[in-house]
Protein backbone atom coordinates (compact mmCIF):
# COMPACT_ATOMS: atom_id res chain seq x y z
CA UNK A 1 0.00 0.00 0.00
CA UNK A 2 1.63 3.53 -0.98
CA UNK A 3 1.91 6.22 1.65
CA UNK A 4 1.50 9.52 2.00
CA UNK A 5 4.94 11.44 2.42
CA UNK A 6 5.70 14.70 3.35
CA UNK A 7 8.83 16.24 1.27
CA UNK A 8 9.30 19.78 0.81
CA UNK A 9 6.42 21.39 1.81
CA UNK A 10 4.22 18.97 -0.57
CA UNK A 11 2.22 15.75 0.12
CA UNK A 12 2.61 12.98 -2.13
CA UNK A 13 2.15 9.29 -3.05
CA UNK A 14 5.82 8.06 -1.83
CA UNK A 15 6.49 7.01 -5.50
CA UNK A 16 6.34 10.37 -6.29
CA UNK A 17 8.57 11.61 -3.99
CA UNK A 18 11.93 12.59 -4.61
CA UNK A 19 15.18 14.69 -3.53
CA UNK A 20 18.18 15.75 -5.64
CA UNK A 21 21.10 13.23 -5.95
CA UNK A 22 23.34 16.31 -4.80
CA UNK A 23 21.34 16.58 -1.65
CA UNK A 24 24.27 16.91 1.20
CA UNK A 25 22.29 14.08 3.12
CA UNK A 26 23.01 11.50 0.50
CA UNK A 27 26.66 12.52 0.10
CA UNK A 28 27.59 13.48 3.43
CA UNK A 29 25.29 12.05 5.50
CA UNK A 30 24.78 16.08 6.43
CA UNK A 31 21.97 16.46 7.82
CA UNK A 32 20.13 14.95 11.57
CA UNK A 33 16.61 12.97 12.64
CA UNK A 34 14.16 12.21 14.94
CA UNK A 35 11.59 9.40 15.33
CA UNK A 36 7.84 9.95 17.48
CA UNK A 37 5.72 7.17 18.59
CA UNK A 38 2.85 7.04 17.78
CA UNK A 39 -0.07 5.27 20.22
CA UNK A 40 -4.14 5.37 19.25
CA UNK A 41 -2.88 8.14 16.80
CA UNK A 42 -1.35 10.57 19.11
CA UNK A 43 2.23 11.42 19.62
CA UNK A 44 4.51 10.48 22.41
CA UNK A 45 6.90 12.99 23.46
CA UNK A 46 6.09 15.31 20.95
CA UNK A 47 8.27 18.49 22.19
CA UNK A 48 11.09 16.72 23.75
CA UNK A 49 11.91 15.47 19.78
CA UNK A 50 11.52 18.93 18.32
CA UNK A 51 13.80 20.66 20.68
CA UNK A 52 16.15 17.80 20.24
CA UNK A 53 16.03 18.67 16.56
CA UNK A 54 16.15 21.93 17.07
CA UNK A 55 19.73 21.47 19.33
CA UNK A 56 20.64 18.74 16.56
CA UNK A 57 20.68 21.68 13.56
CA UNK A 58 22.10 24.64 15.84
CA UNK A 59 25.30 22.17 16.58
CA UNK A 60 25.78 22.30 12.60
CA UNK A 61 25.12 25.56 11.92
CA UNK A 62 21.49 24.65 10.25
CA UNK A 63 18.24 26.22 10.87
CA UNK A 64 15.03 24.37 10.77
CA UNK A 65 13.09 25.22 7.79
CA UNK A 66 9.41 24.93 9.75
CA UNK A 67 8.44 26.16 12.49
CA UNK A 68 7.72 23.56 15.86
CA UNK A 69 3.80 24.35 15.39
CA UNK A 70 4.39 23.58 11.25
CA UNK A 71 6.48 20.10 12.71
CA UNK A 72 3.40 19.12 14.71
CA UNK A 73 0.79 19.64 11.97
CA UNK A 74 3.14 17.96 9.24
CA UNK A 75 3.34 15.31 12.05
CA UNK A 76 -0.54 14.93 12.71
CA UNK A 77 -1.78 15.18 8.75
CA UNK A 78 0.62 12.28 8.03
CA UNK A 79 -0.68 10.11 10.71
CA UNK A 80 -4.07 11.31 9.57
CA UNK A 81 -4.07 10.40 6.05
CA UNK A 82 -1.96 7.38 6.67
CA UNK A 83 -4.34 5.93 9.42
CA UNK A 84 -1.61 5.34 11.66
CA UNK A 85 -3.06 4.02 15.02
CA UNK A 86 0.16 2.93 16.20
CA UNK A 87 3.34 3.10 14.33
CA UNK A 88 6.27 6.14 14.04
CA UNK A 89 6.56 9.47 12.21
CA UNK A 90 10.56 9.36 10.90
CA UNK A 91 11.40 13.25 10.12
CA UNK A 92 15.13 14.02 8.29
CA UNK A 93 16.35 17.32 7.77
CA UNK A 94 19.81 17.66 5.30
CA UNK A 95 21.84 20.67 4.57
CA UNK A 96 20.03 20.70 1.04
CA UNK A 97 21.27 20.12 -2.64
CA UNK A 98 24.61 22.11 -3.61
CA UNK A 99 27.63 21.26 -5.67
CA UNK A 100 29.63 18.67 -4.24
CA UNK A 101 32.10 20.25 -1.67
CA UNK A 102 33.18 19.82 1.99
CA UNK A 103 32.71 22.89 3.24
CA UNK A 104 29.17 24.07 4.13
CA UNK A 105 27.43 25.56 0.92
CA UNK A 106 25.61 29.07 1.48
CA UNK A 107 22.47 29.70 0.94
CA UNK A 108 21.07 25.93 0.34
CA UNK A 109 17.77 25.37 1.24
CA UNK A 110 17.40 22.73 3.78
CA UNK A 111 15.61 19.56 2.44
CA UNK A 112 13.10 17.92 5.03
CA UNK A 113 11.41 14.93 4.79
CA UNK A 114 8.56 12.70 6.88
CA UNK A 115 7.20 9.59 6.63
CA UNK A 116 5.53 7.36 8.83
CA UNK A 117 5.76 3.72 9.40
CA UNK A 118 2.57 1.43 10.76
CA UNK A 119 3.41 -1.19 13.97
CA UNK A 120 0.04 -2.25 14.48
CA UNK A 121 0.41 -3.46 18.56
CA UNK A 122 3.75 -1.59 18.88
CA UNK A 123 3.21 -0.89 22.92
CA UNK A 124 2.30 -4.76 23.06
CA UNK A 125 5.10 -6.07 21.99
CA UNK A 126 5.87 -9.97 23.37
CA UNK A 127 9.94 -9.30 23.37
CA UNK A 128 8.70 -7.24 26.67
CA UNK A 129 7.73 -10.30 27.80
CA UNK A 130 10.85 -12.16 26.70
CA UNK A 131 13.68 -10.12 26.89
CA UNK A 132 16.35 -9.36 24.94
CA UNK A 133 19.41 -10.82 24.31
CA UNK A 134 22.80 -8.42 23.49
CA UNK A 135 26.68 -8.42 22.46
CA UNK A 136 29.17 -6.05 23.16
CA UNK A 137 31.62 -4.40 20.79
CA UNK A 138 34.15 -2.34 20.35
CA UNK A 139 32.38 1.78 19.72
CA UNK A 140 33.99 2.81 16.76
CA UNK A 141 31.29 6.03 16.31
CA UNK A 142 32.93 9.13 15.64
CA UNK A 143 32.87 11.70 18.86
CA UNK A 144 29.66 14.02 18.60
CA UNK A 145 27.16 10.93 19.09
CA UNK A 146 25.18 13.78 20.96
CA UNK A 147 23.98 15.12 17.38
CA UNK A 148 21.28 12.75 16.09
CA UNK A 149 23.08 12.58 12.91
CA UNK A 150 22.13 10.22 9.84
CA UNK A 151 25.32 8.59 9.83
CA UNK A 152 24.41 5.24 11.10
CA UNK A 153 26.40 3.14 9.28
CA UNK A 154 28.11 1.88 12.42
CA UNK A 155 24.97 1.06 14.72
CA UNK A 156 23.90 -0.70 11.20
CA UNK A 157 27.16 -2.88 11.50
CA UNK A 158 26.17 -3.72 15.04
CA UNK A 159 23.30 -4.97 14.74
CA UNK A 160 24.19 -7.02 11.85
CA UNK A 161 27.02 -8.39 14.36
CA UNK A 162 24.45 -9.26 16.67
CA UNK A 163 22.14 -10.85 14.28
CA UNK A 164 24.44 -13.19 12.99
CA UNK A 165 25.62 -14.15 16.91
CA UNK A 166 22.06 -15.09 17.19
CA UNK A 167 21.19 -11.91 19.47
CA UNK A 168 18.63 -8.87 19.13
CA UNK A 169 21.04 -5.86 19.42
CA UNK A 170 24.90 -4.92 20.78
CA UNK A 171 25.92 -2.60 23.34
CA UNK A 172 29.07 -0.54 22.18
CA UNK A 173 31.87 -0.63 24.60
CA UNK A 174 34.86 2.52 24.75
CA UNK A 175 37.55 2.32 27.67
CA UNK A 176 36.09 -0.74 29.01
CA UNK A 177 32.70 0.97 29.87
CA UNK A 178 29.48 1.06 27.60
CA UNK A 179 28.67 3.93 25.85
CA UNK A 180 24.85 2.91 24.55
CA UNK A 181 22.73 0.37 22.35
CA UNK A 182 22.92 0.48 18.47
CA UNK A 183 19.82 2.82 18.55
CA UNK A 184 18.75 2.98 22.44
CA UNK A 185 20.27 4.18 25.99
CA UNK A 186 21.22 1.50 28.16
CA UNK A 187 20.83 0.43 31.83
CA UNK A 188 21.55 -1.83 34.34
CA UNK A 189 19.73 -2.33 37.56
CA UNK A 190 21.85 -3.37 40.67
CA UNK A 191 20.73 -3.12 45.02
CA UNK A 192 17.94 -1.01 43.62
CA UNK A 193 19.69 1.34 41.93
CA UNK A 194 19.05 2.21 38.12
CA UNK A 195 22.02 3.00 36.73
CA UNK A 196 22.56 4.61 33.39
CA UNK A 197 25.15 6.31 31.58
CA UNK A 198 25.52 10.42 32.43
CA UNK A 199 25.16 12.89 29.59
CA UNK A 200 27.76 13.71 27.15
CA UNK A 201 29.22 13.83 23.85
CA UNK A 202 29.14 9.93 23.76
CA UNK A 203 25.63 8.82 23.80
CA UNK A 204 22.69 10.37 22.30
CA UNK A 205 20.19 12.33 25.13
CA UNK A 206 17.61 9.72 24.49
CA UNK A 207 13.96 11.48 25.06
CA UNK A 208 12.98 8.03 26.48
CA UNK A 209 15.94 8.35 28.65
CA UNK A 210 14.76 11.85 30.07
CA UNK A 211 10.91 11.04 30.19
CA UNK A 212 12.24 7.25 32.32
CA UNK A 213 14.48 8.97 34.99
CA UNK A 214 11.81 11.69 35.48
CA UNK A 215 9.24 8.75 36.20
CA UNK A 216 11.57 6.67 38.50
CA UNK A 217 12.67 9.35 40.46
CA UNK A 218 9.07 10.01 41.52
CA UNK A 219 8.39 6.85 41.95
CA UNK A 220 11.01 7.41 44.51
CA UNK A 221 13.39 5.09 42.55
CA UNK A 222 17.39 5.48 43.12
CA UNK A 223 19.17 6.78 39.81
CA UNK A 224 23.09 7.11 39.42
CA UNK A 225 23.82 8.19 36.64
CA UNK A 226 27.49 7.19 35.77
CA UNK A 227 29.58 5.40 33.10
CA UNK A 228 29.37 1.18 34.13
CA UNK A 229 31.45 -1.28 33.03
CA UNK A 230 30.78 -4.35 30.94
CA UNK A 231 31.92 -6.51 33.80
CA UNK A 232 29.37 -4.52 36.18
CA UNK A 233 26.40 -4.80 33.23
CA UNK A 234 27.25 -8.94 33.63
CA UNK A 235 27.06 -8.79 37.61
CA UNK A 236 23.87 -6.84 37.53
CA UNK A 237 20.35 -7.79 38.97
CA UNK A 238 18.99 -6.72 35.49
CA UNK A 239 19.20 -4.83 32.68
CA UNK A 240 17.50 -2.62 30.20
CA UNK A 241 17.40 -0.53 27.00
CA UNK A 242 14.91 2.38 26.62
CA UNK A 243 13.81 4.39 22.97
CA UNK A 244 11.15 6.11 21.47
CA UNK A 245 10.18 2.94 19.46
CA UNK A 246 11.01 0.11 22.05
CA UNK A 247 9.86 2.57 25.27
CA UNK A 248 11.40 0.38 27.58
CA UNK A 249 12.84 -3.06 26.74
CA UNK A 250 14.58 -5.94 29.56
CA UNK A 251 17.89 -7.36 28.40
CA UNK A 252 18.23 -10.81 29.49
CA UNK A 253 21.41 -11.98 28.08
CA UNK A 254 25.10 -9.94 27.82
CA UNK A 255 27.26 -11.86 25.24
CA UNK A 256 25.63 -15.29 25.87
CA UNK A 257 25.52 -14.88 29.46
CA UNK A 258 22.22 -14.21 31.69
CA UNK A 259 21.47 -11.20 33.83
CA UNK A 260 20.64 -11.69 37.47
CA UNK A 261 17.46 -14.57 37.02
CA UNK A 262 17.64 -14.53 32.81
CA UNK A 263 14.43 -13.07 32.78
CA UNK A 264 12.57 -9.75 32.73
CA UNK A 265 13.65 -7.43 35.50
CA UNK A 266 10.67 -5.94 37.58
CA UNK A 267 12.37 -2.45 37.66
CA UNK A 268 12.33 -2.78 34.19
CA UNK A 269 8.93 -4.01 33.83
CA UNK A 270 7.70 -1.11 36.46
CA UNK A 271 9.69 1.24 34.57
CA UNK A 272 7.61 0.03 30.95
CA UNK A 273 4.17 0.24 32.28
CA UNK A 274 4.84 3.54 33.85
CA UNK A 275 5.93 5.29 30.68
CA UNK A 276 3.49 3.45 28.43
CA UNK A 277 0.82 4.74 30.63
CA UNK A 278 2.42 8.38 31.36
CA UNK A 279 3.41 8.82 27.72
CA UNK A 280 -0.06 8.02 26.49
CA UNK A 281 -1.70 10.40 28.72
CA UNK A 282 0.43 13.21 27.85
CA UNK A 283 0.68 12.14 24.05
CA UNK A 284 -1.09 15.08 21.47
N1 LIG B 1 20.97 6.21 21.46
C1 LIG B 1 21.04 6.08 20.12
C2 LIG B 1 22.36 5.87 19.49
C3 LIG B 1 19.87 6.13 19.34
O1 LIG B 1 19.93 6.00 18.02
C4 LIG B 1 18.61 6.29 20.00
C5 LIG B 1 17.32 6.30 19.23
N2 LIG B 1 17.33 7.06 18.12
C6 LIG B 1 18.60 6.42 21.40
C7 LIG B 1 19.80 6.39 22.10
C8 LIG B 1 17.31 6.61 22.15
O2 LIG B 1 16.81 7.91 21.97
P1 LIG B 1 15.25 8.21 22.06
O3 LIG B 1 14.81 7.74 23.40
O4 LIG B 1 15.16 9.67 21.92
O5 LIG B 1 14.61 7.43 20.95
Amino acid sequence: MSRIVYVNGSYLPEEDATISIFDRGFLFADGVYEVTSVLDGKLLDFDGHAARLERSLGELEMTSPVTRDELLEIHRELVTRNEIGDGLVYLQITRGAADRDFAYPEGAAPSIVLFTQAKPGLAESPKAQEGMKVISIEDQRWGRRDIKTVQLLYPSMGKMAAKKAGADDAWMIEDGFVTEGTSNNAYIVKDGKIITRHLGNEILHGITRAAVLRFAREAQMQVEERSFTLAEAMDADEAFITSASTFVMPVVEIDGKPVGSGKPGQTALRLRDIYLDESRKAAI
